[in-house]
């Protein structure tokens, strides 16, 4: 008997992203029974853990394992597992929704790549499609599934068009059967007969033979009996083990080969991509641990987001732990996914003793840096042409926002992180640079490694803050991540060079023999100049804590720099978009005396100084504003009133007419 039967509405474009995701991107349809096998082997691990922990669940855990049955008559592939399985709402939440959070900004970024020139197809395979891959070969699929303790069953049906049904059952078998009702074979699309034993068992074999829980399956045997004339041939149906189970983490490496890795790092990311690099550790001694670690090739779409799930998973003696064990991965490397199985610790272990084991810190310490060392390897390998130098590019691309982090979160690690981040320099308009190539680039005579952040090359490499620089040659660092703003400002240095905005604190770019030279002229400005400056600062007061001179300008009359410990703009910005309260920073607006805006308006204010001062003259004070206003817009920032600003320029221009 069933009861309380509903059909439901899939997410809106469902229907459309799962066609556009099994026609465009998923050529291999052999891997939804890698899928199917992964969800039932993470299904059996809950279970175990949960009878482990908890005692009045009173389920038989003494034959867990998956099952593949077929029925080729009516051409129905069964995948059952006798694990945790589901209740209605976890089926309605974690079936009836396909990628769950990511779907949103799947949209998003599809929508995105069809205004851009993204490829659609490319995009696709960053999200994992986990479940719904059954509909690459399946035309309906039935689940049926009972949550262990519970005692109602729940069925779950669809055609993977824009509804399923679900209905509760008073009986089902405890864990989760999927039956699949296969498409005809079609070899030139890839679909295989998938009622076949050879098939099923070459996939097995393939995709899922390091899985820890038997996937058995009745297979049709001969045998022979008797002797002699009585001999007799029978055919036996016996159940077959198909894979052998083996932990691929506590094989040495030279016995693994790289498509086994491949496919235990989709097992244990839920990814599609391959490895970018592949580190297996091992320690012995004291207590005892081995890993296997990963680097994807792609970062997930949700690495910036509060969902992203970090860390490893976590075994005790080969008995699944728990997934993303974030006590064993700091923030920074949480793309790195993988295995850690300890030996000593109990397998009662909880997040909260977690957090205090002094094992755990250990094998957290010498896993990042494994991790750390690994990338300094790829880039190694850049350096000297190795067959790996594309890696280390790729790596940086995909992680080297979030590796950045460490710089300000993981001080132990900080010298390693600096030596392994690239950054874009106006040394090259496409390649990175390291600190220690720039190091080696610096000019005589120059110790600070120069950096200016913003929101794009573009908007960095025009601001007038770069052009003495530009003049004398000197390289700049061109910092556009939002993490870039947060660490520069905690680094000291890079090996005994401190790092040096050019858009804050006062720049001082001439040779000893230059300062001489201009020694006299100086003096002469700094006279010339004081007056009209001191009305300037009061003119301005409530938009810059400072006016002066400078000798960082050639082209540009005047830019806005902050004192060395300021908020950048951007970061207050970045601020004030997270939540929080940050004062308003006034910076310091300096000025190119050689610029004939800056000693026209010097001479206009010295013949009416004294009405000037008095703020009788508005010319004067509408150019002050349009000085200012020009600095805010010349590194790309906002004007607080370009209404305003909008109304002094358009007047100025009419008048010139
Ligand atoms: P993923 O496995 O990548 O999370 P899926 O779409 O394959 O995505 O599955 C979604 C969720 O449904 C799983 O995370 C799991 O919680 C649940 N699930 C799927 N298959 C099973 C199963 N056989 N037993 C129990 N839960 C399952």
């Amino acid at each position: 008997m069933t009861q309380h039967v509903e059909q439901l509405e899939f997410q809106a474009e469902t229907h459309q992203l799962l066609e556009l995701m099994i026609h465009s991107v998923y050529s291999n349809k052999d891997t939804f029974l890698r899928e199917l096998i992964s969800n039932a082997s993470d299904a059996l691990d809950k279970l175990r853990l949960d009878s482990y922990k908890d005692k009045d669940l009173h389920v038989d855990t003494s034959d867990l394992h998956i099952e593949l049955e077929v029925d080729a008559d009516n051409r129905v592939l069964t995948v059952r597992d006798n694990g945790i399985g589901m209740s209605r709402a976890e089926v309605v939440d974690l079936i009836g929704t396909l990628a769950k959070s990511g779907t949103a900004e799947l949209r998003k970024k599809l929508n995105e790549a069809k205004s851009a020139a993204g490829d659609p197809a490319e995009l696709i395979g960053q999200f994992g499609i986990g479940f719904y891959s059954t509909f690459m070969v399946a035309d309906k699929v039935t689940l049926t599934t009972r949550r262990a303790g519970e005692t109602e069953g729940t069925r779950w049906e669809s055609t993977g068009e824009s509804t399923y049904t679900i209905e509760t059952l008073d009986e089902a078998p405890q864990g989760t059967t999927v039956s699949l009702h296969l498409k005809p074979a079609d070899e030139d699309d890839h679909l295989f007969d998938y009622t076949q034993e050879w098939k099923l068992r070459e996939i097995v074999k393939k995709y899922s033979d390091f899985i820890a829980w038997p996937v058995r399956m009745q297979v049709e045997r001969t045998v022979t009996e008797g002797e002699g004339e009585d001999k007799t041939e029978k055919t036996v149906i016996e159940d077959q083990t198909l894979n052998s189970m083996k932990a691929l983490w506590t094989r040495p490496k030279s016995e693994v080969s790289d498509e086994e890795y491949k496919e235990f790092y989709k097992h244990v990311s839920h990814g599609w991509d391959d490895p970018l690099e592949i580190i297996p550790l091992k320690a012995e001694g004291t207590f005892e641990y081995q890993a296997l670690l990963f680097i994807p090739s792609h970062a997930p779409f949700d690495l910036f987001t509060r969902e992203h799930k970090r860390g490893v998973q976590l075994y005790v003696k080969r008995v699944f732990i728990m997934d993303n064990c974030e006590e064993l991965m700091p923030e920074y490397l949480r793309f790195v996914k993988g295995v850690v199985d300890a030996q000593d610790l109990s397998l009662n272990v909880s997040r909260e003793i977690l957090q205090q084991d002094r094992q755990i810190q250990m094998i957290r310490k010498r896993l990042v840096r494994k991790v750390l060392s690994t990338v300094k390897d790829l880039q190694g390998a850049t350096l000297e042409e190795k067959p790996d130098q594309q890696k280390y590019q790729t790596f940086w691309k995909e992680f080297g926002r979030v590796l950045k982090e460490g710089l300000l979160s993981d001080v132990d690690n900080r010298e390693t992180i600096l030596q392994v981040s690239s950054f874009a320099s106006t040394n090259s308009d496409e390649e990175l640079t390291t600190l220690a190539e720039y190091a080696e680039r610096m000019n005589d005579g120059q110790d600070a490694i120069y950096y200016m952040t913003g929101e794009s090359r573009q908007q960095v490499e025009s601001s007038p803050h770069m052009e003495a620089f530009k003049a004398k040659g000197l390289e700049v660092l061109i910092l556009t991540d939002p993490v870039d703003e947060m660490w520069v400002g905690s680094v000291p240095e890079f090996d005994g060079k401190p790092f040096q905005s050019v858009a804050k604190g006062e720049v001082d770019l001439e040779s000893e023999d230059e300062k001489k030279a201009s020694e006299a002229l100086r003096e002469q400005q700094d006279k010339d100049f004081a007056e009209v400056l001191t009305w300037l600062g009061k003119t301005l007061d409530e938009s810059v804590k400072e006016v002066r001179l400078t000798n960082r300008l050639t082209t540009s009359p005047a830019c806005l720099v902050g004192d060395v410990f300021d908020f950048t703009p951007m970061l207050e910005r970045m601020y004030r978009a997270s939540g929080q309260l940050v004062p308003e920073t006034k910076r310091i607006l300096e000025l190119n005396p050689t610029h004939p805006l800056v000693t026209g308006l010097r001479e206009a204010y010295d013949t009416r100084k004294d009405d000037a001062d008095e703020g009788k003259v508005p010319e004067l004070t509408e150019t002050a504003e349009l000085l200012y206003g020009t600095a805010v817009l010349a590194e790309g920032g906002e004007l607080k009133d370009p209404a305003r600003f909008a109304h002094i320029l358009t007047d100025r221009l009419t008048r010139t007419l």
